[in-house]
């Protein structure tokens, strides 16, 4: 890795200027130039000290470029990753990687064609708190675990540009959607989905989804539950976590939150309490010594840095990609399964 491997940015918009901004800052990988079709984007990066090509067409003929990364609206991604790969350049497509598995497969088969590398994207397996909740699912924290709860909410309405325009690809599945799934398949492993239930909702925006509610249902019995939602003034937990022996809750993506854990099963008599305008034993809270408070497991903060540094080792010695066409095919077929319950306000039985 002694020398900087090189690449330029099609599409400078606000992902494009954050991903040339955080190559800049790696010992192995280098921003030469950048293009976008908006002229005032192009004198933005030049600003910003980074070469604009006067075309894509001119960006693409570079030989100086290994790889090019694609951070457009998604409904471009397709011609302009097939483009890239058939100048002879390795690709790092943003997320969704396209908008449908049709396209995927067009994209996959153009890198297998021209024999270079295509992935995507997928930076969220790097929060921190989606690693906290791998850690606990790994290490049996919770004993077996029979529920998990995901969410990411805002108030803010879906974004006026592109994202709000079914036409590139916008609405919240698309959008939130890829990266919550996507966590979802990579810590549910080994596991199938054996069933899909989903509803999208429509609360500021018409034209595309603004919000969903998905419920996945594993072969050993698990369910995940996934939401997004942009009318939420009171933000619900990132995560909730539900296992036999215990809860566990992940408020936000600073990782705060607890582990709770039953210390003595046998101590079961509870003593009813007085709720609203009626009595419950089933419900009354638990005493301090039948449970113990734990802090969340520490994780390394997570370097997202390893996706580029997977990426220029993948080039340059051939190591095993992280995200994999497969894994693409799989997230995809979900997300058309997504877009088919709801459309049909049904479950849909599945062996994804
Ligand atoms: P944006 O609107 O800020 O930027 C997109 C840019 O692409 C614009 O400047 C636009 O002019 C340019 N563009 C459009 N068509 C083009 C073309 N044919 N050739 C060259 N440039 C073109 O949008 P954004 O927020 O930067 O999103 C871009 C991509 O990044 C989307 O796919 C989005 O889903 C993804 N994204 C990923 C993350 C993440 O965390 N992984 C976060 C935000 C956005």
């Amino acid at each position: 890795m002694n020398k900087k491997l090189k690449c330029a940015i099609i599409g400078y918009g606000g992902m494009g200027a954050w991903h040339a901004a955080q190559i800049q800052k790696l010992k192995f990988l280098q921003v030469v130039g950048a293009y976008d079709i908006k002229p005032e984007r192009n004198a933005f990066a030049e600003s910003n000290g980074i070469h604009a090509y006067g075309s894509l067409k001119q960006l693409l003929a570079d030989p100086e470029i290994e790889l090019v990364v694609v951070a457009t609206p998604n409904d471009v991604h397709k011609s302009l990753v097939i483009a890239a790969l058939a100048a002879g350049k390795h690709v790092v497509c943003e997320k969704p990687v396209a908008l449908n598995c049709k396209e995927l497969e067009e994209m996959i088969a153009a890198s297998k064609k021209y024999k270079r590398l295509f992935t995507v994207h997928q930076n969220r397996r790097w929060d921190s708190d989606f690693q906290t909740v791998e850690k606990i699912l790994k290490a049996n924290t919770l004993g077996p675990v029979f529920n998990i709860e995901s969410r990411v909410h805002g108030s803010r309405g879906v974004p006026g540009d592109w994202r709000n325009k079914k036409r590139h690809g916008g609405g919240m599945v698309l959008d939130w959607g890829i990266h919550l799934l996507d966590q979802a398949l990579m810590m549910t492993l080994p596991r199938k989905i054996t069933s899909v239930f989903a509803q999208l909702t429509h609360v500021t925006n018409t034209d595309c989804d603004d919000g969903f509610r998905v419920t996945l249902q594993f072969n050993d019995g698990l369910n995940v539950y996934i939401e997004t939602g942009t009318s939420n003034f009171i933000n619900l937990p990132r995560w909730y976590i539900l296992g036999e022996n215990g809860s566990a809750i992940i408020h936000d993506w600073y990782c705060k939150g607890e582990i709770v854990k039953v210390s003595d099963w046998e101590n079961r008599d509870a003593v009813p309490i007085q709720a609203g305008a009626g009595l419950t034993k089933t419900m009354a809270p638990r005493t301090d010594d039948t449970i113990k408070h734990y802090p969340l497991p520490p994780v390394k903060w997570a370097d997202w840095i390893d996706f580029y540094k997977n990426v220029v080792a993948h080039i340059r010695n051939n190591a095993p990609i992280i995200v994999t066409h497969d894994q693409q095919r799989r997230l995809m077929k979900l997300v058309e399964t997504v877009f088919a319950s709801a459309k049909a306000n049904k479950v849909i039985r599945t062996k994804l």
